[in-house]
């Protein structure tokens, strides 16, 4: 089944057109990457798909059901994750009491605040971290964590709310390249063993061809190509307008 069904999504800010009337769709566990240059449209076009921004026309559909209209928090209840930058508010919780948070809320139990939370969700959570091979790293202060490992960790916490559908926009900005590669090799993983879709951004282009399933390219708010990693790379509109080649 086709995890999202993306028609004619339209957005103007004054002037400016992000989204000229942006269609394409999603499968179900699927690395799919959007790429383009900058100011092309990519986080416009994040920002529609979780519901932070409404679009001016259009329509956004999750597994047969619509999203535009909704708010984020219903977007995101109903399987539309986004992974985000931790913020220092948990820092001084520990990495696991971070993921168990995310469960918290997850199963709208957040008036359980940790610390008083103890053991809820300790095995669920630690699964996690396994997931994303930062089970060792389980009892360190968040603050403490080096930038790739809280790349993982705001990935385990993204999963824990079970998304059928992970939005993340330049998930391995600011990482060395080995753990770039690493991300990417653990999200491809994620993604084939849980049956999630991740729509991603990328500017390293060394990860997009390596990991990606399918590329699309967006330029002045217009997907401009789509297909395989090989198919896109051999454009020669991409070439041009992209690569600059
Ligand atoms: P990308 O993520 O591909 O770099 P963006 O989606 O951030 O591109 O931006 C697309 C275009 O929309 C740019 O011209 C940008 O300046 C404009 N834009 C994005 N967000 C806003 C906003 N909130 N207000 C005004 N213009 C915006
Ligand atoms: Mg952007």
């Amino acid at each position: 089944m086709t995890a999202l069904v993306v028609q004619d999504l339209r957005k103007s800010f004054g002037g400016v057109e992000a989204a000229k009337g942006i269609t394409f769709t999603v499968a179900e566990s699927e690395l799919l990457a959007l790429i383009g240059p900058n100011g092309a449209g990519k986080s416009t076009c994040f920002n529609m798909l979780n519901g932070q921004l409404k679009p001016d026309s259009g329509s956004i559909k999750l597994f047969g059901q619509e999203i535009v209209g909704k708010r984020p928090r219903e977007v995101w209840r109903m399987g539309v994750g986004r992974t985000f930058q931790i913020t220092a508010t948990f820092g001084s919780m520990t990495v696991i009491e971070n993921v168990q948070m995310a469960l918290l809320s997850h199963h709208r139990r957040l008036r359980a605040m940790i610390p008083f939370a103890g053991d809820l969700y300790r095995d669920e959570a630690w699964e996690l971290l396994e997931l994303v091979g930062m089970a060792d790293q389980a009892g360190r202060a968040c603050g403490t964590l080096a930038y790739g490992d809280l790349k993982r960790l705001e990935l385990a916490i993204a999963l824990a709310n079970q998304p059928r559908v992970l939005l993340m926009d330049e998930p391995t900005a600011g990482m060395a390249p080995r753990e770039r590669v690493q991300l990417m090799q653990l999200t491809a993983d994620i993604v084939r063993a849980r049956g999630v879709s991740v729509l991603f951004t990328e500017h390293d282009m060394d990860v997009v061809f390596t990991h990606a399933d399918r590329v699309m390219v967006l330029n002045r708010g217009e997907l401009i190509a789509q297909g395989s990693p090989q198919e896109v790379r051999n454009n020669s509109d991409v070439q041009s307008i992209y690569l600059g080649s």
